[in-house]
């Protein structure tokens, strides 16, 4: 309460977004961050610098980024990485051999790959569990298990965790919660205040918005779990470049803006897609018919800017893939250009065939990021990459 009795407002989503960076520079009161692209900092004298040694631990325009961050998501702290695999692998270092740690049942592919062919072999354990169903998340959590990982929507299946039902099950069981957090991003979906523990994000996508870096985010509440991050961020190297941060920053200022006008064309282009004769089935927890659209409406701000789908014979996927002009095969989402890719062959290649099946996700998936392209235009291509593809 301010003196006169009025009470101070909180800033909205949109102004911390749109001022990320602003009074970072206390030298001379640059409204964009200087990059400062050096890797040491000279003392003033011996024991005396001015708060920064070396750049792999600290760096100005990394923790200008990361303060940014840390508003974004509600948290006290957030540690940045050089990719969003790499944010994982830090949160990773929580855990030692013998741990258990149990996943949502469809996770991006680079995840499972990181899980089972390389932590698998330091002796952690990794389970696979509907996040949406807290009933079958305590069935599973065992003596050893130390954390759950959720996605939520899930890549590629467009699955929803229960994230309050969650949270409260790790707390029972005094357990770490985190959630990859990259589909919606912070505009969206803010773990945090649900009550779990820890965030992680690849900044490639949503955060940075251009297509133009590669990146990863952690953010947490507990200062203690803040203190490990850090560690790790210094122990391990992996870290984001001031270049990188800048961009970053660049790119979180129009966030709230990229994320709605995104969201609301893939409204449109879910609809579109979902009365077309040569389209089986969409995955989008905007379209009412989405298993858990409400579930999701209750923990989201909206369903985001996804939207995966089947075509009506497997066999047509390489030429409606090859057909589309505006939108662009590539292997990633959230930026401005729309992307579409074929997860069982590109980002997901690496979960076996039978996994991939368990979870629905068959050959005749493709997945859309839509972007901020003029919505006329995405859902011409896609309407005559159908028609080709169907052989009209
Ligand atoms: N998490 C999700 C949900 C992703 O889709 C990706 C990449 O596609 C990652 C993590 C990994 O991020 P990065 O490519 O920045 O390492």
């Amino acid at each position: 309460m301010k003196a006169g009795g009025t009470v101070k407002r909180k800033r909205s989503f949109e102004t911390t977004a749109a001022q990320a960076g602003v009074g970072a520079d206390r030298a001379y009161g640059a409204v964009s961050v200087p990059i400062y692209p050096t890797a040491i900092y000279r003392y003033d004298a011996f024991g005396k610098n001015r708060g920064y040694d070396y750049s792999r631990a600290e760096n100005p325009t990394r923790h200008a980024a990361e303060e940014a961050l840390a508003a974004l998501d509600g948290g006290s702290r957030a540690v940045t990485f050089s990719s969003g695999m790499a944010a994982i692998s830090a949160v990773m270092t929580l855990f030692r051999a013998g741990d258990h740690v149990l996943c949502s049942d469809d996770l991006y592919g680079g995840t499972y790959r990181l899980f089972e062919k390389i932590l698998a072999g330091y002796g952690l354990r990794f389970d696979y569990v509907d996040m949406g169903d807290p009933a079958a998340i305590r069935r599973k959590v065992g003596r050893r298990t130390r954390a759950l990982f959720i996605e939520t929507p899930t890549n590629p299946m467009m699955k929803i965790a229960d994230l309050r039902g969650a949270a409260a099950v790790a707390k029972q069981a005094g357990i770490l919660s985190i959630v990859d957090n990259t589909f919606l991003s912070p505009a969206l979906q803010r773990p945090l205040s649900l009550g779990i523990d820890v965030v992680v994000h690849s900044a490639t996508k949503f955060l940075g918005g251009h297509n133009d870096l590669v990146g990863g985010v952690v953010v947490v509440s507990d200062p203690s779990l803040a203190e490990r991050m850090l560690f790790a961020q210094k122990a391990v190297g992996a870290v984001l470049s001031p270049w990188d941060a800048w961009l970053l920053l660049r790119g979180i200022k129009t966030l709230p803006l990229r994320v709605r006008r995104a969201q609301e064309s893939a409204m449109v282009l879910a609809r579109f897609l979902s009365s077309h004769p040569f389209v089986r089935k969409v995955f989008y927890p905007g379209l009412p018919g989405h298993p858990r659209a409400v579930l999701h409406a209750s923990q989201a701000d909206g369903p985001g800017s996804i939207v995966s789908f089947e075509l009506a014979r497997e066999r047509a996927v390489p030429r409606f893939l090859s057909s589309l002009s505006t939108v662009l095969l590539a292997e990633s989402l959230g930026g401005v250009e729309s992307l579409i890719t074929h997860p069982a062959t590109m980002t997901h290649s690496d979960i076996p065939p039978e996994e991939q099946a368990e979870v629905g996700l068959t050959p005749s998936l493709v997945r859309l990021s839509v972007g901020v392209e003029g919505v006329d235009d995405l859902a011409e291509d896609l309407a005559q990459a159908l028609r080709k593809a169907a052989g009209k």
